[in-house]
């Protein structure tokens, strides 16, 4: 059963959006393949599934080389550095860990003239996580209005990694925190229509809040047996 994984995943989704009592096509799921070779992502892939994201530059570049014969949509999910966004901006379609302007400018003018404009959300930190990164309420605002203005980006919506609990309840309250904060944006006039939130132990919370795209590795790919 190679793609007993997928249709789990695939499964628990449909769930979570039937209780939700949303469309069916509202939320997509993001494969994250970090730390998995090139090989398990074409398996992924040949299961159906297309968008993958990925944490760390030289491995996904690695994979893509690997892979130039699979149409992938690449989603850049990790911290990003200075020295990287050249080729982050050459070679994904979407970077959802965006969390200050300097990035972001680079990120669009660093973005080839031949591709669209890179699909963007911006990071936002939620309270009470100290140890991950991420935009701070207050200064969203400013942020999102900044960026909103560089040709080489489309601002799409926030990404969000609370603090894993098993407690449905604070899963909950975490993803309604970044969900508020993306309702008052729109309420702005932003057009945004992305909420990614939510991986492979909170994403039936992520998607009662909202979410419309979950990163999911675990429940795909198995347990990372290395940190990166
Ligand atoms: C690793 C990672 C995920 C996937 O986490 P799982 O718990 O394995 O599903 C999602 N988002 C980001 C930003 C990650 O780094």
């Amino acid at each position: 059963m190679p793609c007993h994984r997928f249709h789990a995943v695939q499964a628990r989704i449909a769930c979570a959006v039937a209780e939700a009592g949303r469309d069916a096509a509202a939320v997509r799921l993001l494969a994250v393949s970090k730390t998995f070779s090139a090989a398990a992502v074409r398996d992924l892939a040949a299961c159906g599934q297309r968008a993958f994201g990925e944490n760390y530059l030289q491995e996904a570049l690695d994979k893509q080389a690997a892979l130039g014969d699979v149409p992938l949509e690449w989603h850049f999910i990790g911290p990003i550095q200075s020295n990287k966004t050249r080729a982050i901006a050459g070679h994904f379609s979407w970077v959802h860990s965006i969390d200050r302007l300097k990035i972001a400018e680079r990120l669009s003018a660093q973005r080839p003239a031949g591709l669209p404009p890179l699909q963007a959300c911006i990071e936002v930190n939620v309270s009470g996580e100290a140890s991950k990164g991420g935009v701070a309420p207050g200064e969203l605002p400013a942020l999102a209005e900044a960026i909103s203005k560089l040709p080489g980006m489309q601002l799409r919506g926030l990404m969000a990694i609370p603090a894993p609990t098993p407690d449905v309840l604070k899963q909950r309250a975490a993803f309604r925190q970044v969900r508020e904060q993306f309702d008052a944006l729109r309420a702005r006039g932003y057009v945004l229509d992305t909420l990614s939130m939510g991986m492979s132990g909170d994403l039936e919370a992520a998607i009662l809040e909202g979410a419309t795209i979950v990163r999911v590795g675990t429940a795909l790919f198995g347990e990372r047996n290395h940190l990166g």
